[in-house]
């Protein structure tokens, strides 16, 4: 779990996390393994002041298909919530994922994997990309927080995928930053039949959307480090509206 502080880039701090990654890079790595306070709760069973690591890859992973599975079912926890947790986590934080979402308001992150305050390092903005303040965001959760996995999750339905499918003159229509933005969806997406029902279109475009979003993240070099050092792992999934699963894509 050891990680170097030093792959610090600075022009991050312009960011609205600049106070944190201050705070974090005075000394990340002798504080991740001291005290873990999301992983001393995630277990009614554990302790309740029980130190001890990030969970590894395939546990974080299990961690999210299993709050998502309790989501589905109506079973949900609504996990760390309270003043004590809130408490500890002013010592810091140790969220167990970096999850990439869209901003739709119909998929609240947090909600649809059943987690609480500390749990997830989330970023949304609409059609679920990795331009570069969100790659520098992931660099932070994964460089500093040693999340040991990332989770690009698309929906279906979504209305910037929709619109990035729609004509040049169109998306060359909107204000110039909703252009940009839909046009780097568009620029990702494959060739698709005219002949293919617009629902089919989206929702292969959404897939689609998310599988461009892991493979740009996946170029980024200090992800790409980290991922063949075994750190982390970049998964990508789509919500269903309807049912509320993540269907995580293979
Ligand atoms: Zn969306």
């Amino acid at each position: 779990m050891e990680r170097q502080c030093s792959r610090f880039h600075a022009p991050l701090l312009a960011c609205a996390l600049a106070s944190t990654l201050l705070a974090t890079v005075n000394g990340c790595s002798d504080q991740h393994n001291a005290a873990d306070p999301v992983q001393h709760h995630a277990q009614a069973a554990t302790p309740a002041h029980a130190a001890s690591a990030q969970p590894d890859v395939a546990d974080a992973w299990q961690r999210l298909k299993d709050g998502n599975a309790r989501f589905v079912r109506g079973a949900m926890r609504h996990p760390h919530e309270d003043t004590g947790w809130r408490g500890d986590l002013e010592k810091g934080q140790h969220p167990f994922a970096t999850v990439i979402g869209c901003s739709d308001s119909r998929v609240p992150l947090e909600l649809l994997f059943d987690q609480g305050f500390g749990d997830l390092f989330v970023i949304r903005v609409a059609g679920n990309l990795v331009m570069r303040d969100e790659a520098g965001s992931i660099e932070y959760a994964v460089l500093h927080l040693h999340t040991p996995i990332v989770a690009i999750v698309g929906h279906e339905q979504c209305g910037a995928v929709t619109a990035a499918l729609g004509s040049h003159e169109d998306i060359m229509g909107e204000p110039q930053e909703l252009s940009e933005l839909l046009a780097t969806i568009h620029v990702g997406m494959p060739e698709f039949s005219h002949a293919m029902p617009q629902a089919e279109r989206v929702k292969a475009g959404v897939e689609s959307n998310v599988r461009q979003a892991m493979h740009q993240l996946a170029q980024v070099p200090s992800i790409h480090d980290a991922v063949a050092a075994g750190h982390t792992r970049i998964v990508g999934g789509v919500y269903d509206l309807h049912t509320g699963q993540v269907r995580w894509l293979d």
